[in-house]
């Protein structure tokens, strides 16, 4: 079983490590051709419009043909791509999460934070209190009804799940706790969930 980390732009070096960390065999995607090689995918945080760019029409396309189909866990930026509907502005999502995110939805002032969360108890590594990294975030402004809250922060969604796609809004790659990362992991060697 191989884990993809998209590693065209952003800070796919500590999503390795965590996975890498627990046990799993990581490969940096960086053609999409590689898509082709993996079972389960990363696409981390940085700036979305800079992987748009990156990724160009093939790419998205194929990008789009995985994530509809094969595990997939976005973190910020990644949570963008993944969302059916982008807000603040406009543009192009994978459509892979039935939701409406609005990017860079904490405003300048508080741009980036440590905050803390909870992780409601179906979180399958454990309920409780999360540490969450927030920088530039989006938030998730409207959820489908086949969409799965994981953790809030306040009122909040910010790690969700609908079949084998997960994403948040915050860095968990950037805490140390490993939970969400086992999350991905346990849902990925399930097959699905
Ligand atoms: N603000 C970035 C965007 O809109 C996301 C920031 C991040 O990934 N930390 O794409």
């Amino acid at each position: 079983m191989k884990v993809g980390v998209l590693a065209i732009q952003g800070d796919f070096e500590a999503h390795r490590r965590r996975m890498e960390q627990l046990g799993a065999a990581v490969v940096e995607v960086r053609k999409p051709e590689q898509l082709d090689e993996i079972d389960a995918l990363i696409i981390p945080g940085g700036e979305s419009t800079t992987f748009l760019k990156v990724l160009g029409e093939h790419g998205f396309e194929k990008l789009k043909q995985f994530v509809l189909t094969r595990p997939t866990f976005g973190t910020c930026a990644g949570a963008i791509m993944l969302a059916n509907r982008v807000e603040n502005p406009s543009q192009p999502g994978l459509g892979a999460l039935n939701v409406t995110i609005r990017r860079n939805a904490y405003g300048r002032q508080v741009d980036s934070f440590i905050g803390k969360g909870s992780a409601v108890a179906d979180l399958e590594c454990g309920g409780g209190p999360l540490e969450m990294v927030f920088i530039r975030a989006p938030k998730f402004e409207h959820l489908g009804s086949n969409v799965e809250v994981l953790a809030r922060q306040g009122d909040d969604p910010v790690l969700i799940r609908q079949g084998k796609v997960m994403a948040s809004t915050f860095h968990p790659e950037l805490s140390d706790d490993t939970r969400v990362h086992a999350a991905f992991l346990k849902m990925v060697r399930n097959g699905n969930k």
